[in-house]
């Protein structure tokens, strides 16, 4: 024997133990979900041996027909799980049981309060896993014989799910995996037919393998009980049976099998095609978005099926980028059963299914926009920001997905109230445009001096305070026959606007001796100084040109390590503003620092960074001085 081979104690990885301290703590009123946890590994176990034998038939050996076998033991306490599946290495163990690999667990674990209600529901976020078997069990046993490996090269890991778990090199007859959870005192109930039997078909009806379960039965003629196995489970795959046998509870457990989120979806699609392709796809929106959504290396997809037989997971071909929370499967039989995430890349069936599932998604999407307004506005809470994305990625849908668009506007009363571009060109004047604001968030939104001559005209300003705002707009160009117009660039005309009449003449004239003093103070940090057209309570505002990027579009590309150009805005300035009154001064070095104060605060309002605040805050105080407070 090698030194290497027998038992070898190890420590979970940081994160592991820390996901698994928590799973034990926070799922506890959800506790029974871990059969249904380990029955999907069993079950993904199996798919893959059916997929890895295609190619190599003799990894079936001793028995080709997926199997789950559960048995228990009143008097031990222990539930048995176990299939005869794919299996595990003994190097596969430690790292499957033992690490996550999943990339932002780090970040996600930061997020953790230690407040137990809130964590049980984050963890949901993360997928539950193998490792909710700690949440029932004080000693877990996993004995596992991978595929094609010698009998004496099986492996058992085990653990009390604390800090470490050991493993050692063992042998065993059978291929595939067994798990023996030794339950708490307090967990002794799972140990009993029918408590199993229920737990069963409420998860797991739905799994493509069967899943058998040890019963005792009363032997013939009153004789002694005998122990006989039984199929519990309905043991097809959900997406074969026609819709009118599925149930809402099936679709609901179904989602939770596949895509290792334990809350509910908000919303599915199953579907049929025949003709041209031929294929099934179940495709569902998840009520809540899991922690890594937006981490670039996640992995992301539907499970793909040929025929039934289980492919890949995550295969990213069949939705594009911006629908990457969508969750399901799709079983193609037009596709060949040894096809690779390299043939899916250049296969005409596999981009033909990818624009129908993307017009499903969005079918999926409108629908629920119009029927079920809460839950759209759930979803839109989640995943806006994402779908938003489509905009610039999909020109083929644009249309639609600007159709799904909402946002906050300056006729909601609070920033909950979202509308669609519909909404506002409904009850916009024929030919006005869709003006829009863009800020850092909603305070500084419906705050902002570039709104006060709508708010005086009554004019609608939709406000846009998501980060890729400025970016998504840029896109933008027209809906519905309205042109887009964010209100802090270029030169505002709303008189030009058929929407108002009273053109006065200060409206028209654009300078002044006023904004020539101005200007004249503050030199090369102005392209200019002309009278606004957009405020009437604020002293000033600073506009950019209409092509020029605005501050948070630069910030974006600065923080991505861009050099940009220094753009020079036009400081406009309220006439009508008694500060304006000050620059009748004959004093120069007053009207030095007044000029400098308008134009910080014009900054500020921007959502810009002071190039120096230190010289704004001596100005300002100098000033304050002179009015003796
Ligand atoms: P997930 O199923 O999301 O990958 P789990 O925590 O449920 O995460 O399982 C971790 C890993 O352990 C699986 O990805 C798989 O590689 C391995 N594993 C768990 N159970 C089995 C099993 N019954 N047979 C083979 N491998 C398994
Ligand atoms: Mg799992």
């Amino acid at each position: 024997m090698t030194a290497a081979a027998n038992p070898a104690k190890m420590g979970f990885q940081t994160e592991a133990k820390k996901i698994l301290h928590l799973m034990i703590h926070s799922l506890y009123s959800n506790k029974e979900i871990f059969l249904r946890e380990l029955i999907s590994n069993a079950s993904d176990a199996c798919d893959k041996l059916r997929f890895e034998a295609l190619r190599n038939p003799e990894l079936l050996e001793g028995g080709a027909d997926p199997a789950i076998h559960i048995a228990f033991d009143a008097d031990a306490g222990t539930v048995t799980i176990s299939d005869n599946g794919i299996g595990m290495t003994r190097e596969e163990a430690i790292e499957h049981l033992g690490t996550i690999a999943k990339s932002g667990t780090a970040q996600f674990l930061e997020a953790m309060s230690g407040d137990q209600k809130r964590d049980s529901q984050l963890i949901g976020q993360f997928g539950v896993g193998f490792y909710s078997s700690f949440i029932v069990a004080d000693q877990v046993v996993v004995e596992s014989r991978k595929a094609g490996a010698p009998a004496d090269q099986a492996v058992r890991w085990q653990s009390e799910g604390e800090a470490e778990f050991a493993v050692e090199t063992i042998t065993r007859q059978e291929r595939g995996t067994t798990i023996t959870l030794h339950l708490k005192e307090s967990e002794k109930e799972f140990a009993n037919q029918w408590r199993l039997q229920s737990v069963i078909k409420k998860y797991s009806d739905h799994i493509a393998v069967p899943v058998s379960l040890l019963k005792e039965k009363p032997g013939k003629d009153g004789e002694e009980t005998v122990a006989e196995w039984e199929v519990v489970n309905d043991a097809t795959a959900l997406w074969v049976k026609p819709k009118s046998d599925i149930s809402e509870e099936d679709y609901k457990n179904f989602y939770q099998h596949v895509s290792h989120d334990f809350r509910e979806p908000l919303a599915w699609s199953h579907n049929r095609v025949e003709g041209k392709l031929d294929y099934t796809s179940l495709l569902y929106l998840p009520s809540e978005p899991m922690f890594d959504l937006y981490q670039r290396e996640s992995p992301r997809g539907i499970k793909l099926y040929v025929q039934r037989t289980f492919i890949m997971d995550d295969a990213e071909q069949f939705l594009p980028l911006y629908l990457r929370f969508v969750k399901g499967i799709v079983d193609s039989n037009d596709l060949p059963l040894n096809v690779s995430r390299e043939l899916l890349q250049d296969s005409a069936a596999v981009s033909s299914i990818r624009s129908a599932l993307t017009k499903r998604v969005l079918d999926m999407l409108e629908d629920m926009s119009k029927n079920r307004a809460e839950d759209f506005a759930q979803f839109w809470q989640h995943f806006g920001a994402v779908l938003k994305e489509g905009i610039a990625e999909d020109f083929s849908n644009k249309e639609r997905i600007a159709k799904l668009l909402r946002f906050t506007s300056t006729h909601s009363a609070k920033e909950e109230e979202k509308i669609s571009l519909q909404d506002y060109v409904n009850r916009a004047p024929e030919k006005q445009k869709i003006y829009f604001l863009i800020a850092d968030g909603y305070k500084a939104a419906v705050n902002s001096p570039y709104l006060e001559i709508f708010r005086k005209k009554g004019i609608e300003v939709l406000l846009l305070t998501d980060r890729i705002d400025e970016w998504l707009m840029s896109y933008l160009t027209e809906f519905d026959g309205h042109r887009f117009q964010n209100i802090a660039k270029g030169e505002l005309n709303l008189d030009g606007d058929e929407s108002s009449a009273d053109k006065t003449e200060a409206d028209k004239q654009k300078t002044s001796p006023l904004t020539e003093k101005i200007k004249a103070i503050l030199g090369d940090k102005v392209d200019d100084v002309r009278l606004t057209t957009r405020l009437t309570e604020s002293p000033a505002c600073l506009v950019i040109a209409e092509h020029e990027m605005g501050a948070q579009m630069r910030q974006i590309l600065q923080a991505a390590g861009q050099a940009l150009p220094a753009t020079k805005p036009v400081l406009e300035v309220n006439a009508e503003h008694p500060l304006m009154a000050v620059f009748d001064s004959e004093d120069q070095s007053r009207l030095e620092d007044l000029a400098g104060v308008i134009y910080s605060q014009a900054l500020i309002s921007a959502g810009e960074q002071l190039e120096d605040p230190a010289e704004f805050v001596r100005q300002l105080n100098r000033l304050l001085l002179q009015v003796g407070v």
